[in-house]
């Protein structure tokens, strides 16, 4: 079925011609803590006399409260950048990794609730397609009893009815059915993935989670295989949960997309909805770094600034904001928004000691070309110049910190608001708080 004939919006606002609801994620934790023997040690100075040291086990906040919903039929896009937390949710929904707090429902029943019956049937229902094909495969067993194992393990059909479907199946993925008895490595990287569809396929599921299931192939084989899923889909009535890095491929599979960002959805809409009218910081620096085809335009535009944080202990608020280009100013300071601007980048420079000198006339000339701030913000501005002149750049951080970032609505509240769709009807939602 091309693009055209697939469900589209009803016209009713949130609802989608997509079906029921299938698999729900309401919530969902999942945080490891450290036990391991690396500890965050403070000095606790209440009670007076001398400071004694604590000695916190870390808590890593790989997945920290997240929900959506996947409707029948429908392939939902997760993107985001690695150690952003795609795989750790992919796993915590599938309850392969046991979940800190939320809720999880499939077909409305509660995953963790299940009774052992249950269990076992949503394990037929539910498959995953993992990254590397090679490593999926077992490589000293042909390929038609890969594709019969999970058939055999769910008790289905008789051995003569296995391996029928299973030469089906090879060549509904698009493999000869005569290859049922050659082994892995007579395939491709992107035939094995094929074999691994027809695997997770053989036991007829209604949702597969692919992890990042095209990455370790060539461009142009990507595409075909993600066409070959996406024709599978329509046959099998299949639902999807699409994990990559990679924003191509996620708008080539995708009808809705979830863009996720240390442990949380920065921003979920249509897929069209999301391309063309992004409205987080984040997902536009995504989209800006998509490599353009203009050889005139030298290099990426817009590549996201700074590391991804530590999910250990990770900024209040939005969780975006030690890199967004958007942050908002503190409404304390009486700031235009150019002088904001040029503070935000002081700030972030200092952060990264990104500094021709700390000569204070030439951070002026680098930083502040019109002056300095007037006013309280100004004040904290110059103090943060003179620490720096004295090369105190933790100091100066620290005083930047407090005084500017830790004061702004972005550090203080946890942005979560649905905005104006302009493409299609669906809800569109943006973890951030220029949508106040
Ligand atoms: S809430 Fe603030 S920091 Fe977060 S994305 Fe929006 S403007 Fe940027």
């Amino acid at each position: 079925m091309s693009d055209a004939a697939r469900p589209t919006s009803t016209g009713v606002p949130g609802e989608v011609a997509f079906g029921e609801p299938l698999v729900e994620v309401e919530g969902l934790e999942k945080h490891f803590s450290n036990g391991g023997g690396l500890f965050d040690v403070t000095l606790d100075r209440s009670g007076g006399g001398l400071p004694r040291v604590v000695r916190e086990e870390e808590v890593v906040r790989a997945v920290d409260g997240v929900s959506f919903t996947i409707r029948k039929g429908e392939t939902l896009g997760l993107v985001g950048e690695s150690g952003c937390g795609k795989s750790t949710l992919a796993r915590t929904l599938l309850n392969l990794l046991e979940p800190t707090g939320g809720s999880v429902r499939f077909k409305g029943e509660e995953i963790r609730e299940m009774g052992r019956r249950d269990q076992r049937r949503m394990r037929r229902d539910v498959q995953m397609i993992f990254q590397d094909p090679q490593s999926s495969l077992d490589p000293r067993m042909k390929v038609g009893p890969i594709v019969e194992e999970p058939m055999k393990a769910h008790d289905m059909l008789d051995a003569d009815g296995r391996e029928d479907r299973a030469r089906d199946l090879l060549e509904k993925v698009g493999l000869d059915p005569q290859h049922y008895n050659r082994y892995p490595h007579e395939f491709s990287g992107g035939q094995r993935q094929r074999i691994n569809l027809a695997r997770a396929l053989s036991v007829n599921p209604e949702f597969i989670v692919c992890d990042e299931p095209t990455s370790a192939l060539d461009v142009s084989i990507q595409a075909q295989v993600l066409n070959t899923m996406r024709e599978l889909q329509d046959e099998f009535d299949l639902t999807y949960l699409f994990i990559s890095h990679d924003l191509s491929v996620i708008r080539h599979i995708s009808d809705r997309v979830a863009v996720m960002y240390l442990g949380r959805v920065a921003e979920l809409a249509d897929k069209e909805e999301l391309f063309e009218n992004p409205q987080h910081p984040y997902t536009q620096a995504l989209l800006g770094s998509i490599p353009v085809p203009d050889p005139r335009a030298r290099g990426r535009r817009g590549v996201v600034e700074g590391d991804v944080p530590s999910p250990i202990n990770p900024p209040s608020g939005c969780r975006f904001r030690t890199r967004c280009p958007e942050l908002i100013a503190p409404a304390e300071y009486d700031l235009g928004e150019d002088e904001w601007a040029r503070v935000r980048t002081f700030m972030r420079a200092v952060d990264d000691r990104r500094f021709e000198s700390t000569d204070p006339s030439s951070v002026d000339a680098q930083f502040f070309p019109e002056g300095r701030p007037d006013g309280e913000a100004g004040s904290h501005v110059d103090e943060a110049v003179t620490l720096l002149a004295e090369e105190a750049w933790d100091a100066a951080a620290a005083l930047l910190d407090e005084r500017f970032a830790e004061r702004t609505v972005c550090a203080r509240e946890v942005p979560d608001y649905y905005v104006e769709t302009e493409h299609g009807t669906n809800d569109h939602y943006a973890a951030c708080h220029l949508h106040r």
